[in-house]
């Protein structure tokens, strides 16, 4: 199964995403974890990166697909993917088109509030990448991730301004990405969301029971 997990910044989709490929075996292709890797590194390409993510703004497409390229070349035959945070523009889901089949689309669907709410209560591990909320989904022990025992920290770009931003850009470029799969017939499940502290685990059974339907788990 090759999928696009979809939604608004916050709405989870990465924390689906990873209980996803625990459940089906597919590989997570995150693209904001691998920008935040490229970031880490002080060469030009992680100067570049950092100058846009740190402000909520869309890496160019050229840099983005050329990433998405080389990791999908890393998955081996057979095995599917779930794609998270890609595409983000219309010319990126065409660029897609000639490069991978997608079988389905999982649309998230949060309210606004819980977006906000969730993102500035959000903090990830340094280590491994794994997401956790400071009130809605607790760590074990304090700033340590229950996973790998890394250190929790608050993404740069997390913070209320930059938050609007990525919120605005969702509606403005990355939201019209939808009508174009459903022009093209791609099967869409959607996962609604409507409460803080509904349980990841929940939304994620109600996902697989969707896929399962269409004989995708
Ligand atoms: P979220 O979905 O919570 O906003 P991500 O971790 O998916 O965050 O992405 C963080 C940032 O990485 C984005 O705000 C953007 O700057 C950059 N980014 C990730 N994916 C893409 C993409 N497909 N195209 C352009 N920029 C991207
Ligand atoms: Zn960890």
């Amino acid at each position: 199964m090759n999928a696009i997990i979809f939604g608004a910044p916050g709405s989870g989709k990465g924390t689906y995403a990873s209980r996803l490929q625990a459940k089906l075996g597919v590989d997570v292709i995150a693209m904001g974890d691998i920008f935040r890797e490229i970031m880490k590194e002080d060469t030009a390409l992680g100067r570049k990166v950092k100058g846009y993510v740190e402000k909520g703004l869309l890496v160019p497409d050229e840099i983005v697909v050329d990433v998405l390229k080389h990791r999908l070349a890393k998955i081996p035959k057979g095995k599917g993917f779930i794609l998270d945070g890609y595409p983000r523009t219309l010319e990126q889901a065409k660029i897609l088109g000639g490069i991978a089949k997608i079988d389905v689309i999982i649309l998230l669907m949060v309210p606004d509030w819980i977006i906000i709410e969730r993102l500035s209560t959000r903090r990830i591990c340094k280590n491994c990448g794994a997401v956790y909320n400071i009130r809605f989904l607790k760590p074990k022990v304090e700033n340590v991730c229950d996973k790998c025992g890394g250190p929790l920290y608050q993404r740069s770009d997390d913070t209320p301004e930059v938050i609007k931003n990525r919120i605005q850009i969702y509606e403005e470029q990355t939201k019209p990405i939808l009508q174009f799969f459903e022009k093209l017939k791609v099967p869409f499940v959607v996962a609604r969301c409507d409460a803080l502290d509904m349980p990841p685990e929940k939304v994620v059974d109600a996902i697989l029971r969707d896929l399962g339907k269409l004989k995708l788990a």
